[in-house]
């Protein structure tokens, strides 16, 4: 027999009686309000009898949602870790196993397991890979290993419901479930009684980076040089794991380079290889291709600069142009990032500035090459297609009309949009996006009017570009021989070529 002497049943979670995760919530910066509500369990789990003799119950079930790399596990570990007990770790996708029965005697050995060694704590990652909202009536495909799976999937998922309704007289045992997609869960899991407790674990903000990149730079011999706060204000929007990756890789790079510890350079280094990726080493452009590529990349960077001086466009400056190929991409012009506020609101102004921003590659190749235009353009051009229409439809800062995407469910249920749904919230606050358009007629009408608005600005940008035609032709030449300039030499470009100084200057 095949599968004799292999133990199905056994989770892949690995008790750590030992007591300890080692994670504590020091360790974990930048989610402070979840902290807060979690110091609770630990309480309870470090003293469960007294809970119990006193008749106060703990939450039931603690749902962690938040995108991926914010803290979910860690959180998770430190409530283990603080509490000095057991961890139970599983991820949802070990459980959704083809094999008949697999699934569900995974969960009832987890939870078997964690209460023989309780107090302890058991936690579910993507607790919506094994808890996705079930069909109802089992719906037959023709596709028979998918049926298994389906089927498979959902005796996990009663088996779950069991565990955590005969949860009373497993006392002593906190069970934490994470997941990034709430909206997929079955509602059957959210009723009171599961879940009793669902905490957000929001992306960090400024003053939250700040923290989190301090906890890791204290793993790692940082110099004291090194002004984590610039980096913090400059990263919006990257996650723990993210920060926590930087740290790493500047640490990997400071080693590479033989630094005592890491500097300043090394942090942007790191930044570099994070964002457009590591330098390519072997593939060569060409003269051809750099001058094709420095001309689409200069039209971007100095588009910018052109809209904050004459404009007083609030759109992002460039820190650096280059025509050396890293990672994905050829040739790239690294913007710095304005600061959280200002996307926040951005308005109307704002984002056709940065419209403009885009076109500025294909209008520097009209200025330079005339009509004769190249693919070195084209991945602006997408750019800005995609841009164009987001205003016109999702942003709906054109003239107003129908916005594509479905209504997450809490706001069908409070609105009446569509029927009513079992479900209780939803954790996006925003229309779900991903929808295809609602027809075609109005994707023609959205591609009319995009279109419209990108030839506009497209004609303003070429006009700006010809009147600094010698700037232009000035800053190609000088990132063609140094294939790499900062975003202030286009300032000193611009200030020494005004506009409409004669090409004959620069020959
Ligand atoms: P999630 O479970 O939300 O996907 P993790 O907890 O697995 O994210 O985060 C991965 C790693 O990123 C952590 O082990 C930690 O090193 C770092 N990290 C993420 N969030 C934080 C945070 N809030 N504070 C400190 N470090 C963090």
């Amino acid at each position: 027999d095949l599968w004799q002497g292999i133990d199905f049943s056994r989770s892949k979670a690995e008790a750590r009686v030992d007591g300890s995760t080692g994670v504590m919530f020091s360790d974990v910066a930048g989610i402070d309000e979840a902290v807060e509500e979690l110091q609770e369990l630990v309480k309870y789990l470090k003293n469960p009898e007294l809970f119990d003799n006193l008749g106060i119950k703990p939450p039931h079930g603690v749902l962690l949602e938040g995108p991926p790399g914010c803290g979910k596990t860690l959180v998770a570990k430190a409530i283990a870790g603080e509490a000095g007990v057991p961890f139970y770790q599983m991820a949802g996708s070990e459980f959704v196993e083809v094999l008949v029965g697999v699934g569900s005697a995974r969960v009832r050995d987890l939870f078997k397991r964690a209460k023989v060694n309780k107090p302890s704590v058991i936690f579910i990652d993507e607790i919506d890979a094994l808890a996705t909202r079930r069909q109802g009536i089992f719906k037959e495909s023709t596709d028979n290993l998918y049926n298994a799976a389906t089927q498979e999937r959902e005796t996990t998922l009663n088996q779950l419901l069991i565990e955590l309704d005969g949860f009373d007289t497993g006392r002593g045992v906190i069970f934490l479930a994470a997941t990034n997609r709430r909206d997929l869960l079955d509602p059957a899991l959210l009723r009171p009684g599961r879940f009793d407790r669902k905490i957000k674990i929001r992306p960090p903000g400024a003053k939250g980076r700040l923290d989190i990149l301090k906890i890791h730079a204290s793993k790692v011999k940082m110099s004291h040089s090194v002004d984590l706060s610039i980096y913090s204000q400059n990263l919006p929007g990257w996650s723990g794991a993210k920060l926590a990756q930087l740290v790493q890789e500047a640490a990997l790079v400071a080693v590479r380079k033989g630094h005592e510890s890491i500097d300043q350079s090394d942090m942007d280094d790191a930044i570099d290889r994070l964002t457009v990726g590591p330098r390519r080493i072997g593939i060569e452009l060409g003269h051809q291709g750099q001058c094709r590529r420095a001309t689409t990349e200069i039209g971007v960077a100095i588009t910018s600069h052109l809209l904050r001086r004459y404009e007083s466009a609030r759109v992002e400056c460039c820190d650096r142009i280059s025509i050396i190929p890293r990672g994905q991409t050829l040739s790239q012009v690294v913007f710095r990032r304005l600061s959280e506020e200002s996307y926040i609101f951005e308005r109307r102004p704002q984002l056709l500035h940065r419209l403009q921003v885009f076109l500025g590659a294909r209008a520097a190749e009209e200025v330079i090459y005339g009509r004769d235009t190249s693919k070195a353009s084209v991945s602006y051009l997408a750019d800005a297609s995609w841009l164009a229409r987001k205003i016109i439809t999702i942003w709906n800062l054109e003239n107003p009309m129908v916005i594509h995407g479905e209504p997450p469910p809490w706001r069908k249920e409070v609105n009446f949009v569509g029927p009513r749904l079992d479900f209780e919230g939803s954790l996006y606050d925003d229309y779900d996006l991903t929808e295809p358009p609602l027809n075609l007629n109005l994707d023609d009408e959205v591609a009319r009017r995009a279109e419209a608005l990108i030839r506009d600005l497209y004609d303003r940008t070429l006009a700006m570009l010809q009147r600094h035609h010698a700037a232009l032709l000035k800053a190609v030449k000088v990132l063609i021989t140094q294939e790499e300039i900062i975003g202030e030499e286009i300032d000193f470009i611009l200030d020494n070529y005004p506009p409409q100084t004669p090409i004959s200057i620069l020959l």
